[in-house]
C-alpha cells in the first residue's frame, strides 16, 4: 500500500480539503508555495505514464477537482492564478508512486521550473 493509499484509508493523517467518490485533496506536508495541495485519484494509478484509456474520466476529474479547490481558495482569477504540476518518474521528480496533481498558489511562479 502506498503512502497516499494510506491517507485515503485514513491510516495516516492528512489535512484534507476536499473529497468525493473519485478524488481526495490534501495539504502537502512540505509546501513549496503558500498554498500547496495534492489532488489524487482514489484509484491507485501509479503515475500518468501508466494511466489507461479507461482512466480518461478520472484524469479529467483530477483537473476539475484542482480547479474547484483553487476556486474555493480564491485563486481562480486572472490577477491571481495557480500552477498545476504532475511529476512522472525519476527525471520528472516523482517520489510517491500514486498519481497526484500538485496545486501551487499564493506567490508568483517562475518559468522554467527547475
Ligand atoms: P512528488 O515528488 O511529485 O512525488 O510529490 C510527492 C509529494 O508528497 C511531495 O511534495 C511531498 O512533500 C508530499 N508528501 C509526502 N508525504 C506526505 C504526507 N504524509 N502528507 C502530505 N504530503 C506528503
Amino acid at each position: 500500500m502506498t503512502l497516499f493509499e494510506k491517507i485515503i484509508a485514513r491510516d495516516i493523517p492528512a489535512d484534507i480539503v476536499f473529497e468525493d467518490d473519485k478524488a481526495l485533496a490534501f495539504k502537502d506536508i512540505s509546501p513549496q508555495a503558500p498554498t500547496h495541495i495534492l489532488v489524487i485519484p482514489k484509484k491507485p494509478i501509479p503515475r500518468v505514464g501508466e494511466a489507461e484509456p479507461e482512466d480518461e474520466a478520472i484524469l479529467g476529474h483530477l483537473l476539475l477537482t484542482a480547479q474547484k479547490v483553487a476556486s474555493d481558495l480564491g485563486f481562480n482569477s486572472s490577477d491571481k492564478g495557480f500552477r498545476l504540476v504532475i511529476n512522472n518518474g525519476k527525471h520528472g521528480g516523482e517520489a510517491v508512486p500514486h498519481l497526484h496533481v500538485h496545486l501551487l498558489s499564493g506567490r508568483q511562479m517562475q518559468w522554467p521550473p527547475g
